[in-house]
């Protein structure tokens, strides 16, 4: 027998919506390249967004075209993911922090048909126009009157293309399982690889973001997503606030500390997301300037591992809970968070805080397991570490255009696991820890020590700005950690003083053999450390002989 409930698809068209009509006067507020504060709301985010469907329908763009986009945080930008996405074309989110050859790469292999960018990145159109003979129009998302010009290359200027189009057009009911976004993974080795998120599942993503312990965002929320839109869809986020009625408030290029802080303050942000690189400027900005945050409750941190020094800061310094989570690209990118259950609540303070700093509990729709290296599952001891595994009706099936066959590990009932690439323990309460990327982690005489841990303990010095730990060959133990560390201003601590602080802290045979001081720490596209690159640079390195 069938239930007999309505049979509605889960369509991002319609979380619009939902939010024009029961939100319609909710603002998004966004800091523009033309350098000044627009405002606007829900209602008038609805109406650009059929315009600009019709527009693209007008021009022949149809369910499954690709349009690229090259852009900041900002409405126009959002406009794209709900006018494309809506119609059943496909926004396909392109990393301008990428080389022109890679960002040409892969808008030819994801076969876009238009690309709208923001002008910041003309120079990356200039370069790439010529290589990208699929791409019909560039479209600079500006006003008119700043319209820029690139010998030889066609420019469409977004407004006068919006004008072309009508805001009549009606959303089509399509199939929830089409596709919607498209963005490519970071490719720290080899080509990126496209991953594909449909309706369906950027809706049920968005209902679990919004859950209270997953983000918990509310219409009572003014949310500010430092993470930018074109790494994994700004973790949710323009999906999550419309669903919820949140205001939104965009930083377009300008996430320095100091124009964050004063976005933060002068829109009243209670709610922001990030990657820890991000955090470290803002805190060092409202630091050095003596400042409070006057709205700010909360910031969800993932990316990669949020130190515990920082948690402590924004909670004791500034009254900041700070949300850890776990995600990749490949998950639509949410998996867990850290967030305190009622088991917890009597735990002393420094006991709340072990738990808080791990990757956390995943959340419904989401399902973890760690393997051994013969895939066996291990045990839930919070020790145990092992490959991780995940599945869920968000995370990814298959790569765009079956790049690297088939992705997934199998049950022997034939239950698929998406094996994420990272080394992680879980409690018996199911809170994840990662401990490493697996191609990272450090094996000392047939055993594992975690990078994470190492540079988590080594930025909580005050003299140190950031860590980084790579392994180095050992003619006895086969690899031995060598920590990497940038001082920070106007402090000299010594590699001594270093060694020493690992004392007591962590098992002595973790301590590393050596730290090489340096100016800067490789950084790759997405704020993640280029272990690859600084592995590279100390290729040569010879560790001291004990
Ligand atoms: P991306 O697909 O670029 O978002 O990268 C996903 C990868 O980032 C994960 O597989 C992890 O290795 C890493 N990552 C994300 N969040 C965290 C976190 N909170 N702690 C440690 N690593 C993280």
């Amino acid at each position: 027998m069938q239930g007999l409930m309505m049979d509605m698809p889960l369509l991002v068209s319609s979380i619009l919506e939902h939010a024009t009509r029961h939100h319609g006067s909710v603002e998004i507020v966004s800091r523009r390249v033309e350098g000044d504060l627009h405002r606007y709301t829900y209602a008038d985010l609805n109406q650009r967004a059929r315009r600009l469907a019709s527009a693209f329908t007008r021009l022949g763009v149809g369910v499954g075209d690709r349009i690229g986009t090259l852009a900041w945080n900002g409405y126009r930008h959002l406009e794209i993911y709900y006018g494309v996405g809506g119609m059943g074309a496909v926004v396909h989110t392109i990393n301008p922090r990428l080389h022109p050859e890679q960002i040409a790469w892969i808008v030819n292999h994801a076969g876009d048909t238009h690309l709208a960018f923001d002008i910041s990145f003309l120079p990356i159109i200039q370069a790439i126009a010529p290589r990208c003979p699929g791409v019909q129009s560039w479209i600079a998302l500006v006003d008119a009157e700043r319209q820029p010009t690139i010998p030889g290359v066609d420019l469409v200027n977004y407004e006068e293309f919006l004008a072309t189009g009508t805001t009549d057009f009606h959303w089509p009911e399509l199939d929830e399982r089409t596709a919607v976004g498209l963005c490519y993974t970071s490719g720290t080795t080899g080509n990126p690889k496209g991953v594909m998120y449909a309706h369906r599942s950027t809706v049920l993503h968005a209902y679990a973001a919004a859950l209270p312990d997953s983000i918990g965002a509310s219409a009572r929320d003014t949310v500010l997503p430092v993470v930018p839109m074109f790494h994994v869809n700004a973790w949710g986020l323009p999906y999550l606030c419309p669903l919820v009625g949140a205001r939104l408030v965009f930083p377009g290029p300008s996430l320095d500390g100091k124009s964050l802080y004063e976005l933060f303050e002068a829109e009243r942000v209670t709610f922001s997301a990030g990657v820890p690189t991000i955090w470290q400027g803002l805190l060092a900005h409202v630091r050095s300037n003596g400042l409070k945050f006057s709205t700010l409750q909360r910031t969800l941190i993932g990316g990669s591992a949020c130190p515990p020094s920082m948690i402590d800061a924004f909670r004791d310094e500034f009254g900041v809970d700070v949300i850890h989570g776990w995600g990749m690209t490949e998950l639509s990118p949410l998996g867990t968070l850290s967030r305190l259950q009622f088991k917890h609540l009597d735990l002393d303070p420094a006991a709340q805080r072990r738990i808080l700093a791990k990757q956390g509990h995943v959340i419904f729709g989401i399902d973890l397991k760690i393997v051994s290296d013969e895939g066996q599952e291990l045990p839930w001891d919070g020790t145990t570490q092992g490959e991780l595994l995940a599945r869920g009706p968000w995370v990814i099936r298959e790569y765009f255009r079956g790049e690297g066959g088939d992705p997934l590990v199998y049950d022997a009932d034939g239950t698929g696991w998406f094996p994420t690439g990272d080394v992680a323990t879980i409690d018996p309460d199911g809170y994840m820890q990662i401990t490493d990327r697996s191609k990272d982690v450090i094996k000392s005489g047939g055993e594992w020590i975690s990078t994470i841990d190492l540079e988590n303990l080594a930025v909580a010095h005050p003299g140190v700005a950031q860590a980084a730990v790579i392994g180095v060959a050992h003619p006895k133990w086969d690899e031995r950690p060598l920590l990497i560390v940038v001082r920070a201003p106007g402090t000299e601590v010594t590699r001594e003083e270093l060694l020493a602080y690992y004392e007591g802290k962590i098992a002595s045979w973790w301590t590393p053999n050596d730290v090489q001081f340096v100016d800067a720490i490789p950084l790759g596209a997405t704020g993640k450390i280029l272990k690859t690159k600084l592995r590279e640079q100390f290729r040569d390195y010879v560790l001291p002989s004990e």
